[in-house]
């Protein structure tokens, strides 16, 4: 289901990159092995069932309530922005050019705030090895807080790590075993994990 490389349509670019961002051409650009998505690294931090059962189109996550307010957020937050725009398996909530191309994530709290960093950390990676640069905005509007995230050459070799365990994860043939924890009282898939 993960493999070989991804091919992305300069058109996405165009989108929310300016010819001051862009130096490229008009030929389609292939990207070796990223092809995971920025909720798969949020689900690795979250869950791994989870990640391994979403992956495998086991999603129940459109029934969640918890899924819609967040969405509602989004959406009465940040209603003057451009939102969601998508670059090959990854989507931003929105974006933002300014000296730096500005990525921004929204979030409702701040409880998994360790899956918020590191899935913004790899969009920033993701553009990195696209040969742009970038930082990023953390959101929690509801509790009016920001944080600026930056990718360090550290956080390069983290990801790079964590892109090998997820695809150790996703190439199992069953899923992880559910363990009980404070968060399955509120997650999608807690029927699905133990009934
Ligand atoms: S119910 Fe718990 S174990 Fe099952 S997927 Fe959700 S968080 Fe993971």
């Amino acid at each position: 289901m993960f493999t070989g490389s991804i091919l992305i349509d300069k058109f996405y670019f165009v989108l929310f990159l300016s010819e001051f961002y862009w130096k490229g051409t008009m030929n389609e650009i292939y990207v070796d092995n990223l092809d995971i998505t920025g909720v798969q690294v949020n689900y690795y931090f979250i869950c791994k069932t989870k990640l391994w059962l979403f992956s495998n189109y086991i999603k129940m996550e459109e029934e969640s309530e918890l899924v819609k307010l967040g969405k509602l957020t989004h959406q009465s937050s940040y209603n003057r922005e451009e939102k969601e725009v998508n670059l090959g398996p990854i989507k931003f909530d929105f974006v933002k050019r300014k000296e730096c191309l500005e990525i921004h994530e929204v979030k409702k709290s701040k409880k998994m705030k360790k899956s918020h960093k590191y899935q913004i950390l790899y969009y920033l990676y993701y553009l990195d090895q696209l040969g742009i640069k970038a930082h990023g905005i953390l959101e929690y509007p509801k509790i009016k807080e920001k944080e600026k995230i930056k990718l360090t050459d550290s956080d390069k070799k983290e990801i790079k790590t964590l892109i090998k365990e997820i695809r150790e994860i996703l190439n199992k043939d069953t899923f992880p075993s559910p363990n009980w924890k404070k968060i399955c009282k509120k997650c999608a898939y807690r029927e699905f994990c133990f009934s």
